[in-house]
């Protein structure tokens, strides 16, 4: 048993043989001022969830990106000053000489693939609430930026900006360019996007100043010129300026001089960064989910800034396809193409394109649990790429895998995300890998789920797995092959997983979060009966209280049907979770355009089969409902009766080894199933089980981050 060699061929080498002719453009080197860009995929800043507190985790998460590919590979968001403080969010610092050495642990990693590493300075403005520092945040005028309130509610209002906090930010500038040169940086950013410091003092909603940073756009646009300026005389020709700006209000905003106030801004600064990073205005909209936002959704905001400077314009678009990537080239919209969910599905995406293996690339579907996971405040997750944040920590890499020793046979039972991804991977690892499903079809819940209203990206799950078990000579595929004990033991494998699922109950929601009694009425329905067309009735009430997206996708499915929908939920929104993966505004809007009435904090208390009992969670004021059923989307139980009986039959300690996977072992998300059984079939070949703690680099003595 040993790892197979690590070959990698740095971006700027790789020959373009097998690279088909009309996406050879893609890796073309691009000049960003005094640095230049091996190809034109650049991976933008982007929330990774990994701070200073987990330096490692965090330079192999980039590193990876780097060995696949990607030309230029940028940190998320670095805070400048304990001004800026998005605490209890997770971000990065470069507060002071402390800080250098963990970000040089992540330029090192990217260099060594020839890569360019480029980091996000930032300062959150009004949009950050300082809770560790406990500094008043800082804006021009002193308005809060309104998704402050609706999204991360703080209490503290912030500060109008005096002339001297102005002089003394773009100071910390410097010194935070100062660093980032000293941690090896090749490009750094100003940012002014995203309800942070310099779209503050763009915006004339958020600037309200009558001295020269405020009024015309002229003086609007100074902070940022003044911002751009002090990291060019730090950067000097070492390193490359880029300014990240949104543009989706701006443009929307007209302008006397300019075609719109974006027009204008990228007019007045078009010389003066070296690169344009350009997006939308929210997390919502900029990294937007396929249920609602499809691939290349920022064109119409972005497209006329190539068309207004001369200098190289990178943007993103969810983009996986080399042929859509190629278009935005040649149509003349962007240089360089933005990855961020795309490298983080896929940090070989640009390798494989290059050795003509496009189908081979791990698309992204848009899910947006990467971004729920900073929301968590934990390091990246990916439904897509299960390796993704374990690169360091547990050693894995997302397309090398340790091939085993000794011939060995595995038997899966249960084609859904956990057994495919279990199948592929063991696939790789060589061991003979036997899958068996009882339905017609590959995929699970993915299958069922992707054939609903927005959903028809998450199959990608589904198909990326299929295509990769189709090309390999060691793998058996079954469908209708419902296994019991017996066929299950006939097969005579070494090792059998269990990944048969989990299955939706009609029990109900308790106050106490425990799932009460089943509602045993016929009219009363799962998930599983909307897939099969079991549903029967006019008014439909559907009661959630998993509240992540199915439920809300089933009430537009049953609209969409013709259906009269009620959706009731104990959660204060509907669909609640999908704050976290920027779905929750769309979720509202595609309810709304049905006519689906919403009931938030409310319970479903009892149905007799014509009329629902709903009563308030919090002041037990009833509602009754008329309805013909209800579909409750709740718990979830394990299907695992077929472990339980071969756990019972199998003798201990004795081949086979039985394990149980996914939804079968904990209900869950979908990438938590793919994860499980990821981590499974590597477990079968790889030595180390568990993983390694990270810790941070500790150079100096603590010091004093923002004296007076
Ligand atoms: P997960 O998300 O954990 O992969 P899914 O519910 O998506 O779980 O997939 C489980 C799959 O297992 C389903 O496609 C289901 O049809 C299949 N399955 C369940 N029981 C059996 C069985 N006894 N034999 C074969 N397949 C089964
Ligand atoms: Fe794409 Fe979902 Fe992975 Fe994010 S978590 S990169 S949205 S597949």
């Amino acid at each position: 048993m040993g790892k197979s060699e690590t070959v990698t061929t740095p971006a700027a080498i790789a020959t373009l043989d097998d690279c088909h002719p009309s996406h050879k453009v893609l890796f073309e080197p691009i000049q960003i001022g005094p640095v230049t860009a091996p190809n034109r995929f650049y991976q933008v800043p982007h929330a990774s969830g990994m701070t200073e507190a987990n330096p490692r985790v965090r330079a192999a998460f980039r590193e990876t990106k780097a060995e696949g590919g990607w030309g230029v590979v940028s940190t998320g968001a670095v805070s400048i000053h304990p001004s800026s403080d998005d605490s209890p969010l997770p971000f990065a610092r470069l507060w002071n000489e402390a800080d250098i050495a963990s970000h040089a642990l992540t330029t090192e990693a990217i260099h060594r693939h020839g890569s360019l590493a480029a980091v996000e300075l930032w300062h959150g403005g009004a949009a950050v609430m300082n809770r560790t520092s406990r500094l008043p945040p800082l804006s021009p005028s002193g308005i809060s930026w309104a998704a402050t309130h609706v999204g991360f509610m703080g209490q503290l209002r912030p500060k109008k900006m005096t002339e001297s906090d102005i002089d003394a930010v773009l100071h910390w500038q410097r010194l935070a360019a100062r660093r980032a040169l000293d941690a090896g940086f090749d490009i750094l950013y100003v940012y002014a996007g995203m309800g942070y410091l310099g779209y503050e003092f763009l915006l004339p909603e958020y600037n309200h100043r009558q001295d020269g940073y405020g009024g015309k756009l002229e003086n609007r646009v100074r902070f940022v010129r003044e911002m751009l300026e002090v990291t060019r005389e730090e950067a000097g020709n070492r390193a490359a300026v880029a300014l990240r700006i949104s543009l989706e209000e701006l443009r929307a905003k007209p302008s006397e001089h300019y075609e719109s106030e974006a027009h204008g801004v990228v007019s007045l600064l078009a010389d003066v960064p070296d690169l344009w990073d350009v997006k939308m205005d929210s997390s919502p909209t900029d990294c937007g989910a396929s249920r609602f936002r499809p691939e290349g959704a920022h064109e119409p905001i972005i497209d006329f800034v190539k068309r207004t400077t001369d200098r190289p314009v990178v943007g993103v678009g969810r983009f996986t396809s080399p042929d859509t990537m190629v278009s935005q080239i040649r149509r003349g919209v962007l240089d360089l193409i933005g990855g961020a969910r795309a490298s983080i599905a896929d940090p070989f995406l640009p390798t494989k394109i290059r050795e003509g293996r496009s189908d081979d690339i791990r698309e992204c579907i848009g899910c947006n649990i990467c971004i729920a996971s900073w929301h968590d405040g934990v390091p990246v997750r990916c439904t897509q790429n299960a390796t993704a944040g374990e690169e360091w920590r547990r050693g894995w890499h997302p397309e090398r895998f340790t091939r085993t020793s000794q011939p060995a046979s595995l038997l899966i039972v249960g084609g859904g995300p956990a057994g495919l991804e279990a199948a592929v991977v063991a696939a790789r690892q060589g061991l003979d890998v036997t899958i068996a499903e009882q339905t017609g079809d590959w995929g699970g819940r993915v299958l069922s789920e992707s054939r609903l209203p927005g959903m028809a990206t998450w199959r990608r799950v589904r198909d990326y797995r299929v295509w990769v078990l189709s090309q390999m000579g060691n793998v058996a595929m079954f469908t209708n092959s419902e296994l019991d004990v017996q066929a299950a033991l006939d097969f005579g494998s070494d090792h059998i997983a269990i990944a048969t699922g989990a299955r939706w109950t009609r029990r109900r929601y308790s106050a106490l979060e425990l799932p009460a009694e089943p509602l045993i009425t016929p009219q009363v329905y799962t998930p599983e009966d909307v897939y099969t067309h079991q549903v029967a009735g006019d008014r439909l009430l559907v009661f959630d209280f998993d509240n992540y997206y199915l439920g809300g996708v089933i009430a537009e499915h049953l609209a969409e049907q013709g259906h009269q929908v009620t959706y009731a939920t104990p959660a204060g929104h509907a669909s609640a979770w999908t704050f976290m993966t920027n779905e929750l505004p769309f979720v509202y809007r595609a309810l709304a355009a049905r006519n689906v009435a919403i009931h938030t904090s409310t319970n479903l208390m009892d149905f007799d089969g014509q009329r629902a009992m709903l009563q308030n969670l919090f002041n037990a004021v009833p509602t009754e409902l008329d309805v013909d059923g209800i579909v409750i989307v709740g718990h979830r139980e394990p299907r695992d009766e077929l472990y339980q009986t071969l756990s019972a039959a199998l003798p201990d300690n004795e081949p086979p080894s039985l394990h149980l996977l996914g939804d079968a072992l904990a209900p869950g998300a979908i990438v938590h199933a793919v994860h499980s059984g990821h981590g499974y079939a590597r477990s079968l070949v790889e030595e180390e089980s568990g993983y390694l703690r990270d810790e941070p680099i500790i150079l100096a003595e603590p010091q004093r981050v923002f004296p007076s």
